[in-house]
């Protein structure tokens, strides 16, 4: 046998050995414990004898991934190597994010969830039933870690675009989470994905045996409210200290949860909050290229929906953070939704659209709409796809030398038109940003990189932030702020290829860079819950976990 020397730090009492701490995902280092930590861990025996460094580890994962041949598949292979040992996941996720965050996240995260009963393994997160009512507090006692600091919460009722998931939706808090860890560096042990199981209205759920939630339908009104009340105020309780991010409910849902609880409770709504600053961002880069001042511009929406009105209202921010009347700012944006253009006689708008009920006459088509608004940026937040037609675009390029066209719906498949229509119907002059991953595009003699206006260059370091500064709450300034701190890591170089949006492999350094900010803010507003500090950078540097190390004992 080896014999021991004094480096190994002395492990505590607690710390699990052998079988144990192979199975235990935070812990476990795989091939890679090294002798003395086989021997001083009982794992002798128990390893193949070979010791591999994580770099090896990270190939023969790259093999495997690379070797499947559908990305469900990859998405299956990749959630056991978590469920086994969680900093090599983030390691690879880490190097190769290009390549693994559209399998961990949008799009495949979408088909794993429709899938979810069917390529069920092992639970991640906490199921929290109607059943539970009641008890949710006691319930909350039985997650392992003590010192959550992040929450992902979802009920499933509009899953991506795919609609009434119920608890099948699981997938996506337990994605959102790992982008936490992985872009942000958010230790895993603080992320807690959490589903709240309240039926699903999804006919083909309630018939599939495999389903993994209750097979009754949807509770609403007030009984859905009361339940979302136990559970607000028993995750509050029991995690005082974490933040609260809502996702992927119903559209009325979503807008009420959040005007509810903002000033009760740290929590926030990506899908209407990150998606309004990561548009923000890619608006004042593209206002970069044309050279053009925020405040002439128009903007019109195709869906007015979560992602329409939060990009809507932050770019009413911004305008009125440089000068512009509210009322004013409001009426630079229009919105155009299933019925027509969102105007101020119509009777069946939904509470959240009429701060943009214009008074105009109506109209029906988004064509009309353009001709009428006469918009330089036009944004596609309506999940129905070749919405953005030939004629739609040519109108653009009419009334702008530079027009913005950002055709945001996800995934793919659901784009409101495609980088190349952008640029051909323009004849190369779109300045064009979409949702999901487009390929570059060769046109006029150029090669344009259309820009990937993701969420995940946002939400990870709000998070953070708000961590670090222990904030009482997650506020609209934080969003306003971080889409400035994306912005202006946008480079020149970036902006020559028509990408206006930092390269992936900065997420990490965005990720820092939002946090900080966000955390000075907080200190700014009197919202910090941590103690008095002269050194942010430092406090959010401690927090971020680097997957390229395996530490000794967590
Ligand atoms: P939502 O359901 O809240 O809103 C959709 C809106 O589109 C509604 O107002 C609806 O009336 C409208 N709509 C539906 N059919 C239409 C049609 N034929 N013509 C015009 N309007 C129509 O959904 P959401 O959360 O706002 O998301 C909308 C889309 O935006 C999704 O595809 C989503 O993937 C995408 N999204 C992208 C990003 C991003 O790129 N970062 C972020 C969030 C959402």
């Amino acid at each position: 046998m080896e014999t021991l020397t004094p480096r190994m730090p002395k492990v505590p009492p607690d710390f699990p050995r052998g079988v144990k701490l192979l199975h235990d995902p935070v812990r476990n280092k795989g091939s890679a414990f090294t002798l003395e930590e086989r021997n001083l861990l009982g794992l002798r025996g128990l390893l193949p004898p070979r010791v591999m460094d994580q770099d090896i580890q990270v190939r023969r994962v790259m093999d495997n991934v690379r070797g499947k041949t559908t990305d469900l598949e990859r998405y299956i292979y990749l959630v056991s190597l978590q469920d086994r040992n969680e900093t090599l996941f983030y390691r690879v996720v880490v190097d190769h994010l290009d390549e693994i965050m559209p399998i961990i996240y949008t799009p495949t995260v979408g088909q794993a969830c429709v899938q979810y009963g069917h390529i069920f393994r092992r639970p991640r997160g906490m199921f929290i039933s109607l059943e539970d009512r009641g008890c949710v507090g006691d319930m909350l006692m039985n997650w392992p870690h003590e010192d959550v600091r992040i929450i992902v919460v979802t009920d499933g009722e509009r899953i991506l675009g795919l609609g009434d998931q119920g608890a099948d939706g699981m997938g996506i808090p337990v994605g959102k989470l790992s982008l936490y860890s992985a872009c942000a560096g958010i230790h895993p042990t603080k992320c807690l994905p959490i589903t709240l199981d309240v039926g699903t209205d999804n006919p083909d759920l309630l018939r599939d045996p495999l389903y993994v939630g209750l097979p009754r339908r949807r509770l609403r009104g007030q009984a859905y409210e009361d339940f979302l009340e136990e559970f607000m105020e028993a995750v509050t309780k029991r995690f005082p200290r974490a933040v609260v991010q809502l996702e992927d409910f119903a559209t009325a849902n979503a807008f009420h949860l959040l005007e509810k609880y903002r000033g009760q409770v740290a929590s926030f709504d990506d899908d209407i909050q990150g998606t309004g600053s990561v548009a923000l961002a890619g608006i004042y880069s593209a206002l970069r290229i044309s050279e053009q001042p925020l405040l002439d511009q128009r903007f019109l929406f195709l869906g007015a929906g979560e992602a329409g009105i939060g990009i809507g209202d932050l770019i009413v921010a911004a305008m009125v953070d440089e000068g512009m009347d509210e009322a004013e700012a409001r009426k630079r944006c229009w919105f155009v939704d299933s019925k027509g253009l969102v105007e101020s006689s119509r009777k069946d708008l939904a509470h959240h659209k009429l701060p943009y009920a214009h008074d105009h006459e109506p109209l029906t088509g988004l064509l009309e709409a353009v001709k009428a608004v006469r918009p330089t940026g036009l944004i596609g937040v309506s999940g129905v796809p070749q919405t953005f037609t030939r004629p739609v675009i040519e109108a653009m390029g009419e009334i702008s030398e530079r027009p913005m066209i950002f055709a945001l719906s996800n995934p793919t498949s659901k784009a409101e038109c495609t980088a190349r229509q952008a640029y051909t119907w323009t004849r190369g002059r779109a300045i064009f940003a979409s949702g999901s991953p487009f390929d570059p595009v060769d046109y006029g003699g150029r090669t344009f990189v259309p820009g990937q206006g993701n969420n995940a260059y946002i939400f990870p370091g709000v998070g953070l932030g708000a961590i670090a500064a222990d904030t009482r709450e997650v506020t609209d300034e934080m969003f306003f702020e971080a889409a400035k701190v994306l912005a202006s890591m946008v480079t020149d170089r970036d902006l020559q290829i028509g990408r206006i949006y930092p390269s992936l492999g900065m997420i990490r350094e965005v990720s820092r860079r939002i946090a900080i900010r966000v955390a000075e803010i907080a200190y700014e507003r009197g919202l910090a819950r941590a103690a008095q500090t002269d050194d942010i950078e430092g406090v959010v540097g401690d927090l971020i976990f680097d997957p390229h190390e395996y530490s000794h004992y967590v």
